[in-house]
């Protein structure tokens, strides 16, 4: 296919399409992959006039990608209406778990007012599959040309510069002053082309995830929710993934509830596999009921980028730039799991630098620089330099945080809250050492506060 593609025939009607496409034209800017980053980059483009190719390897947006998940909507929500979008239910609840292998669980849970209230803090579990498919038509809509079933297999250079994408179609090539790589963690494309280096194994988190459908009342009733209201269920410890760095997640839809695992895919490659993982963190006796009699209607892997800040690739090359997850633009440490707001920003912040560019009639790295520059002023750089350093200390310290913290409390509440003849002060003095046991006595506790004081700073 070129970018005449219907002459040749090859091309099938996508599910959605601009009521108008002309592939006849040059496009302005080629987008791989319609996800969170690329439809925002098009989206972002189409609105100034500028004529977008967005290009999808799955049946329709969304299909393709595995989610926990809770959209964070601040940037989306400046992009578009989002009184129409299909969400399931906004997060009134936040909890978090420790979990011991041994059925112990600790749990803090968060429930503020100002979460009932509109914008419901910018976060509403979605089902991918429909917010992904209306997002783009927004792009659509917006004068954007989507094509679905179409991969992208390689980009095609005329010297150093990049000039367009090579697809699976026959006839495949199509040419544009910009290329948007936005084609996700699993950046083929981009490591093909040398835009970035295979990541470290110690970057990158695997997770599988299930979806079990349950009606909403079993729903509202077991996690004490009305109307909208949803929850987002956080677990760490040995119960929730075994020897690995990593947590569990339980997120509410309307009528399903999504359970997945995400841990380093190092754990994973020296031997603890994502199935048996999944399967002992859903059998943990405070994830067990929660989803007890569901229907299994969904599973699926994928891989998570949590390199952070230092381990961003170059972000625009002549004639090039790359989106979201494909620049490893998640926050994923076990407190934050956000990579669907940096998508959006990143394509929102791309998509105005190539309008600035084009409008000179350029399309070089230089031209480009405007949005490494915006990205590094925005939330998502700066979150990503802020928590640089907590992946290592969490890796370096798992023993205590995953295996001995979890047990010494579950150990200092029964502790604490014994019923027997003895004194209070004896629960409490035997609790406390129990504490301060694990945290190598009150010297251990100082380090540790000290290392991770800057959670708070
Ligand atoms: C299990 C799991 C749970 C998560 N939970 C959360 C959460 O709760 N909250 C949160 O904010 N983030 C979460 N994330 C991260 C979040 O999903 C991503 O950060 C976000 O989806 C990134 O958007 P993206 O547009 O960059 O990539 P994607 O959403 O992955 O989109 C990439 C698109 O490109 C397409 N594509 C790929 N290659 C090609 C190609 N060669 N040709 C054509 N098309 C191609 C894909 O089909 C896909 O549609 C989670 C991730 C996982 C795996």
């Amino acid at each position: 296919m070129s970018a005449n593609g219907t002459e040749s025939g090859a091309l099938q009607l996508p599910k959605l399409q601009s009521e108008t496409p002309n592939y006849n034209d040059t496009y302005d800017a080629i987008i791989v992959g319609a996800g969170l980053a690329g439809t925002a980059a098009a989206l972002t483009m189409a609105r100034e006039g500028l004529d977008v190719l967005m290009l999808e390897r799955g049946p329709a947006p969304g299909t393709k990608n595995v989610f926990g998940g809770v959209l964070y909507t601040p940037t989306i929500r400046e992009l578009v209406d989002i009184d129409s979008a299909p969400m399931e239910r906004y997060i009134a609840e936040k909890r978090f778990s420790m979990l011991t292998s041994n059925g112990d669980e600790t749990a803090v849970s968060m429930r503020p007012g100002a979460w009932r209230d509109e914008p419901h803090n910018d976060s509403y579990t979605v089902l991918r599959r429909r917010f992904d498919e209306w997002f783009a038509k927004q792009a659509v809509e917006a004068g954007a040309t989507l094509i679905t079933e179409t991969t992208v297999t390689g980009l095609i250079r005329d010297g150093h510069k990049i000039v367009g994408v090579e697809t699976d179609r026959p006839d495949g090539e199509i040419r544009a002053p910009v290329v948007v790589l936005a084609e996700g963690a699993n950046s083929l494309v981009s490591e093909g082309a040398d835009l970035k280096d295979r990541p470290e194994r110690e970057e990158v988190a695997v997770s599988v995830k299930e979806v079990f459908k349950l009606d909403r009342e079993t729903i509202d009733d077991r996690f004490h929710l009305d109307g909208d209201a949803g929850a987002a269920y956080h677990y760490f410890g040995d119960g929730a993934v075994g020897e690995a760095v990593g947590g569990g997640f339980v997120y509410t839809n309307k009528r399903s509830v999504s359970v997945g695992v995400a841990y380093r895919i190092e754990d994973a490659a020296h031997g603890q596999t994502p199935e048996a993982t999944l399967n002992a963190f859903e059998s943990h006796p405070a994830v067990a009921p929660l989803i007890r009699g569901g229907r299994r209607i969904e599973y699926s892997a994928h891989v998570i980028p949590e390199g952070g800040a230092k381990a961003m690739p170059d972000l625009v090359h002549d004639g090039a730039v790359v989106v979201g997850d494909a620049a490893g633009l998640v926050l994923n440490n076990g407190v934050h799991l956000e990579g669907t707001n940096m998508a959006v920003e990143s394509g929102y912040h791309a998509g105005k630098a190539i309008v600035a560019a084009l409008a000179d009639d350029r399309s070089d790295e230089a031209a480009l620089a405007a949005y490494p520059r915006d990205l590094e002023d925005s939330f998502v750089v700066q979150n990503l330099r802020h928590y640089d350093w907590f992946q290592r200390t969490i890796a370096d310290d798992r023993q205590f945080l995953f295996e001995d913290l979890p047990r010494a409390l579950a150990d200092a509440e029964t502790e604490y809250f014994k019923m027997d003849r003895s004194s209070k002060d004896e629960h409490t003095d035997a609790a406390r050492d129990r504490l301060l046991d694990a945290a190598g006595g009150w010297f251990g506790a100082a380090k540790r506060a000290w290392r991770f004081r800057r959670m708070l700073s």
